[in-house]
């Protein structure tokens, strides 16, 4: 099928809820992708910060085909080795003490908030359920974390909403302070958001922040779906920031493509969710945690997250020596990266990308985002940045 039939059959039997852009792609190797009609593009998006290890990894792909040749799927009432191993791999180097596997962001999201008003609840009792979030933050688009989200936008439709969330300014410790309150459990963050801008956030206010929940008892709670597993260029963003959060989820990158979600959780919380309290049907399936591994033992290898930082700061810099009208500034850390964009939508620069043959993504209202493979070649950036320098100008 060319892209014009894959299209045609799509929008006559899926439910229209995404603004695809116009293309299918097909195949791809590394950082290139093809469409059905050959064309050829670079990715700047890895699905999304998903594909940490680029399209078509072998190491992935071939641990993927073991791994369904011996059981794909068995439940989480027995164990199997990619769970445990993964588990193991991923807890010691995020400095946390055990792991809860599910299968997306929003998911791993609703367990951290479980997590936490269950601890406070035996701590404390009835009362002390609020989760402060942050203005412009993106969390998921259950019923419960689209009320984490604080976006006004996402608050629309969907009611009655989970109850429980207030919000406060990022980078502002008198916001946080002016929203805090007894009935408070923790405070919910990204530490750069992804959805509303690319926005890292400042390492005084994070530490600050720690310091308050630390004060008041509350939890840390971060979330890692789009920083996490290599993306800024350490395991998790936190240990850039000098925090230990109690609870951190993570999600896109984990699994390499595979859907894959999950939280880690510290001393505090290690023993708060017990046998029954919280499940997950496709959790921790064989197949994913298997693929999981490959991308743990890729990314946790030596070197491996230096060179995402360089490559950030390869991408960073010539990005900012572009003489562009439409460029106002980049901003992120490792390679989470956000162009800031004047004189034209971010939309509309993305759409011109794409049609000189590089795939980026768009965030808040005036970023164009990008999010390579963390494997991204320095030949497969320069191609990428000669379709940026073209269609800036
Ligand atoms: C993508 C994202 C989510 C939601 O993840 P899903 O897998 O789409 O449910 C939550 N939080 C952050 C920070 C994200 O970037």
């Amino acid at each position: 099928m060319n892209s014009d039939e894959i299209k045609a059959l799509d929008q006559q039997y899926v439910m229209q809820t995404y603004r695809r852009n116009p293309l299918a792609i097909d195949h791809g190797k590394g950082a290139v992708l093809w469409s059905p009609e050959g064309k050829e593009y670079i990715d700047f998006t890895s699905g999304i910060g998903v594909c940490s290890l680029g399209c078509a990894n072998e190491a992935w792909a071939n641990a993927i085909y073991q791994q369904a040749m011996k059981v794909g799927h068995i439940s989480n009432l027995f164990y199997t080795e990619p769970y445990a191993k993964l588990a193991s791999k991923l807890v010691p180097a995020a400095g946390m003490k055990a792991a809860f596997f599910g299968n997306s962001g929003a998911e791993a999201n609703e367990g951290m908030i479980k997590t936490a008003r269950k601890w406070s609840f035996e701590k404390y009792g009835e009362g002390r359920a609020t989760i402060i979030t942050l203005r412009n933050s993106f969390h998921g688009r259950t019923i419960t974390t689209l009320k984490a989200t604080g976006q006004d936008h996402f608050h629309e439709y969907f009611f009655p909403f989970t109850e429980g969330f207030r919000y406060a300014q990022a980078n502002d410790l008198a916001s946080l302070e002016a929203a805090s309150g007894d009935d408070v459990c923790a405070v919910m963050m990204e530490l750069v958001q992804g959805e509303g801008g690319v926005n890292p956030l400042e390492k005084d206010y994070v530490q600050s922040v720690a310091k308050l929940c630390a004060e008041k008892d509350w939890l840390l709670l971060i979330d890692e779906v789009q920083t996490g597993v290599g993306r800024t260029g350490s395991l998790f963003a936190y240990q850039q920031f000098g925090v230990e959060p109690d609870v951190a989820t993570f999600a896109k990158g984990i699994a390499g493509g595979l859907p894959f979600g999950g939280f880690l959780v510290g001393e505090k919380c290690r023993t708060v969710l017990r046998a029954g309290d919280h499940g997950s049907t496709f959790g921790g399936n064989p197949i994913a945690a298997a693929a999981g591994c490959v991308v743990l033992d890729t990314i946790l290898a030596d070197g491996f997250l230096e060179k995402v930082q360089e490559k950030g700061q390869y991408l960073r810099e010539r990005i900012a020596a572009m003489e562009s009208p439409y460029v106002t500034g980049i901003r992120g850390m490792g390679l989470m990266l956000g162009v800031g964009v004047q004189g034209m939508k971010h939309s509309e620069l993305k759409d011109k990308l794409l049609e000189a043959g590089l795939l980026a993504l768009t965030a808040g209202k005036d970023t164009l985002r990008l999010l390579p493979p963390l494997t991204i070649t320095r030949e497969e950036l320069d191609r990428g940045l000669a379709i940026m320098e073209k269609v800036m100008k």
